[in-house]
């Protein structure tokens, strides 16, 4: 069987899809090799992260290749922006079903490309299969830290402020509108769902002022109570400071009852803003939104729509 649209055996595929991405860094050897080698550099710590995504659970059936690369790029970047590492490079383990056929391969790896370049990363390695089951993809995603510096969620104290680096619930309602149940006139929410940007900008104001950071991938009360968890502390947080784009300020808007809609925004997840803490004197100097503080009790405290709510168990958990 041959044609424009079958693929090239696996070798031929890895020569021609992901040799050009590792971008000649001496650790991926070409992709000659059964492995890559990494070298330690002096004063830094490697900070390793992974994220994978399944056709019909993370995307649906029929997404763009580039864009589901693209996006499978960007949620580790954001673990990686969480962590205030520099982004470096990554292993990718894909398995492509058989309706992905040449062309479709060929432009997830144009999507590799395209983010590959634009935030630095090199591939390293990885692996390639076929299944009978959907697209699955995972990346493995390696940065750099100052040695012991890398920003924890375990490090807040009480008294600290928390703190968000952007709008919130863009994500969830941007799932909602790319599966049509929502009016989005310009398809800004759709955009924001399926091509996040990852705050890999705050890293150096991260390093210098932040006590715990994570990533907003679960939601802001989720992942602001995966800090409090791991620090041993209590957050208070007011919904209200949260803040929005001008659609979801919109959306807000016309939600009659505009507590349960705050805490629906703060419960979905996909947002990849930062959610941090710091010392009172630090918050400033971060320069992101204040939305509440440290508590040395445990448990959450939520103020939305001027009344103190109860977060719900969505808040913590894993749906
Ligand atoms: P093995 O013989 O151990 O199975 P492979 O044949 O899977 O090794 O891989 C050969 C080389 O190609 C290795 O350097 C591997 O890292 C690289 N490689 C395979 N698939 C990918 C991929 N999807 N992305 C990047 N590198 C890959
Ligand atoms: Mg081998």
């Amino acid at each position: 069987m041959s044609g424009p649209d079958q693929p090239p055996d696996e070798f031929g595929q890895i020569a021609r899809l992901f040799r050009p991405l590792a971008r000649g860094a001496p650790e991926a050897l070409d992709l000659l090799d059964d492995a890559a080698v990494i070298p330690q550099r002096p004063g830094f710590d490697l900070v390793v992260t992974k994220d994978a995504v399944v056709e019909g659970v993370h995307f649906p059936k029929g997404e763009r290749p580039e864009l589901i690369a693209r996006k499978l790029l960007r949620v580790n970047l954001s673990d990686l922006a969480a962590k205030a590492a520099e982004p470096w490079g990554y292993f990718l383990a894909v398995s492509w079903p058989p309706a992905a056929g040449w062309p479709a391969r060929q432009a997830f790896a144009s999507g590799l490309a395209t983010d590959g370049e634009a935030y630095g990363l090199t591939l390293l390695g990885g692996d390639t299969t076929s299944t009978p089951g959907p697209l699955t993809a995972s990346v493995t995603m390696l940065g750099w830290v100052p040695a012991g510096a890398m920003v924890r969620r375990s490090g807040a104290r009480p008294g600290d402020k928390l703190m968000v680096s952007g709008p919130i619930g863009d994500g969830w309602l941007g799932l909602r509108a790319a599966l049509g149940e929502l009016d989005d006139p310009d398809g800004y929410l759709a955009g924001r769902y399926r091509l996040p940007e990852p705050r890999v900008d705050l890293r150096q104001a991260l390093l210098d002022h932040a006590s715990a950071a994570a990533d907003v991938s679960d939601g802001l009360i989720a992942d602001a109570g995966h800090i409090a968890e791991a620090s041993g502390v209590g957050l208070r947080m007011d919904l209200d400071l949260a803040p929005l784009s001008d659609a979801a300020r919109a959306w807000l808007d016309r939600q009659p009852d505009r507590a349960a809609a705050r805490l629906r925004l703060a419960s979905g997840g996909d947002d990849y803003q930062v959610v941090c803490t710091a010392p009172a004197a630090d918050a400033h100097a971060l320069g992101l939104t204040v939305i509440g503080e440290v508590t040395a009790e445990p448990g959450l405290a939520v103020v939305a729509g001027g009344e103190r709510i109860d977060p719900g168990p969505g808040g913590w958990r894993h749906a």
